[in-house]
């Protein structure tokens, strides 16, 4: 083990600190022949690292956790989960570390964690390792979200690691560092609260409002404030999935931040075809985790959330209890809200078009575009177009046009804004053809088209000439061709 100068990063572990009893002090292993496949320069100059100094022999091995910055404790962090709605008492990073926290240029804090950084004490039955393609994918689509507005975790750097991973095939392995504001999550919770130490659920709940809710610490009761908080921020980040078609694939609690930013992206994908049933994941054999039920498994992970946090909230149970329904109901109404005027932008409708009016036009698009599965971000993207009077193309997209020049008569009545519209709707997601051809010319070593792709989905509202190709829906409307589409 090599210690790094600790000029080189200065990496603070109150987690770790504050929380023992989360957190397991653990080793990443070595990487055999560690090689830099992709750093994220503009994160690294956001979080005050030299990227020039992160692509040094001594730089890679920070980024792959065989060398540790002095003072730095990595730790592998301990949670439970319900996955697929089971509940498993004992997850934790089985195959990630947190190196430790940084301020970022603006002195926000966030996390340098690490992700395929061999097995843990968590491991279970996994190698606790991660094969390059997984980990570039996370890279791809956790860039392209954060381009698009939507809070998520960050990709700091991939390092090929040079040791073969096996999985159904023997394929390359990798590390991902990753950055985010916290990895707290709702399994965090489950698993303090599941000690029945409730000192250790208060040091936690301080913990995640000092991170994430620092406002909540001056309420009369700052645990009821910190789960409205959570649960406004994770109103917010579903509504911003569902506006964009992004289907997370794996919403088990243990995948649900705090904070109300993305994380862990396995198998999850774009929706192309509008259709309320998506669903990508091949585990995800009933579609609980579907494009249209990302809402309500939302406020099923935060119920999951609030009965953790009871004993904090009043001494009595029942009283408790009556507190964490009353602010349970407040998800439906922040998520309609946060839904209803990410949907008024992406109409291009103004303040001055009643609630109603809009509300009648957003559903009866949705319904046609259910009806002929159409391409989401093609027809949005489209109909800036159709408000400029060209509405050739878009039209084209539908199968019933006659009821969609109706539709678009009452539409256009209420005035869109063109330009509005096109600050607001991508011309370019990271669609899973564009994706996939990219990783795997990645895995056989051109790492070109991967570096155009991340290029083009940096900047995912600006048309570019040449780059019809990236804008392009694939060739099947329905999600089911991709239906095996899962990777870890
Ligand atoms: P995920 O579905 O990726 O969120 O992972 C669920 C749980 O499985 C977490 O506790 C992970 O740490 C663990 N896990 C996933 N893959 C591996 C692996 N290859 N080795 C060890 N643990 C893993
Ligand atoms: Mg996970």
């Amino acid at each position: 083990m090599t210690a790094l100068p600790a000029t080189t990063i200065a990496l603070a572990g109150s987690f770790a600190r504050e929380l023992p009893e989360l957190a397991v002090p653990w080793r990443a292993v070595d990487a055999a022949e560690p090689r830099l496949l992709v750093l994220n320069v503009q994160l690294a100059t956001e979080l005050g690292l030299d990227p020039a100094t992160l692509r040094t022999d001594a730089g890679v091995r920070l980024l792959t956790g065989s060398a540790v910055p002095d003072g730095a404790t990595p730790v592998a962090q301990v949670y439970a989960g319900h996955q697929f709605g089971g509940y498993s008492p004992r997850l934790g990073d089985g195959r990630a570390l947190l190196l430790g926290e940084l301020e970022d240029a603006q002195g926000r804090v966030r996390d340098l964690h690490l992700k395929g950084s061999g097995r843990t004490p968590f491991a279970r039955g996994g190698d606790g390792l991660a094969a390059v393609g997984p980990m570039l994918r996370e890279y791809i689509i956790s860039e392209a979200m954060h381009a698009l507005g939507i809070p998520t975790t960050r990709a700091l750097a991939v390092v090929a690691t040079g040791r073969f991973v096996r999985r159904d095939d023997w394929l390359p392995g990798a590390v991902l560092a990753r950055v985010a504001s916290s990895h707290l999550r709702v399994g965090t919770f489950q698993y303090a609260r599941a000690t029945g130490d409730i000192d250790l659920l208060r040091r936690l709940a301080d913990h995640a409002i000092l991170r994430h809710a620092p406002e909540a610490a001056e309420s009369a009761q700052p645990y009821l404030a910190l789960l409205q908080a959570v649960i406004t921020a994770q109103a917010h980040l579903v509504a911003r999935w569902m506006l964009v078609g992004f289907v997370h694939g794996v919403m088990n609690t243990d995948n649900v931040t705090i904070s109300g930013a993305t994380i862990d992206y396995g198998p999850c994908a774009f929706m192309e075809g509008f259709d309320p049933a998506t669903v990508f994941s091949s585990i995800d054999e009933r579609g609980r985790y579907a494009y249209g039920n990302q809402p309500a498994i939302t406020e099923w992970n935060l119920a999951r959330l609030a009965e953790a946090l009871l004993p904090l909230l009043a001494e009595q149970q029942e009283q408790a209890l009556q507190l964490a329904v009353e602010t349970l109901g407040g998800f439906q109404k922040a998520y309609v809200a946060a839904w209803s005027s990410g949907m008024r932008g992406k109409f291009g409708l103004s303040e001055d078009v009643d609630d109603a009016a809009a509300r009648l036009v957003i559903d009866e698009l949705l319904a046609l575009l259910e009806s002929g599965r159409v391409d989401l971000t093609t027809c949005f993207r489209g109909l800036s177009a159709v408000a400029r009077g060209r509405a050739d193309s878009t039209r084209d997209l539908f199968t019933h046009r006659d009821a969609f020049d109706a539709w678009a008569k009452r539409w256009l009545a209420l005035g869109p804004d063109a330009d509005a519209m096109d600050r607001v709707n991508p011309v370019y997601v990271p669609r899973n053809r564009l994706v996939e051809e990219s990783l795997a010319a990645a895995t056989q070593g051109d790492l070109d088209p991967m570096s155009r792709l991340l290029e083009v989905l940096r900047r995912p509202f600006d048309e570019r000439a040449g780059l019809e190709r990236f804008a392009a829906p694939g060739p099947e409307r329905s999600f089911r061709a991709y239906r095996t589409y899962c990777g870890t």
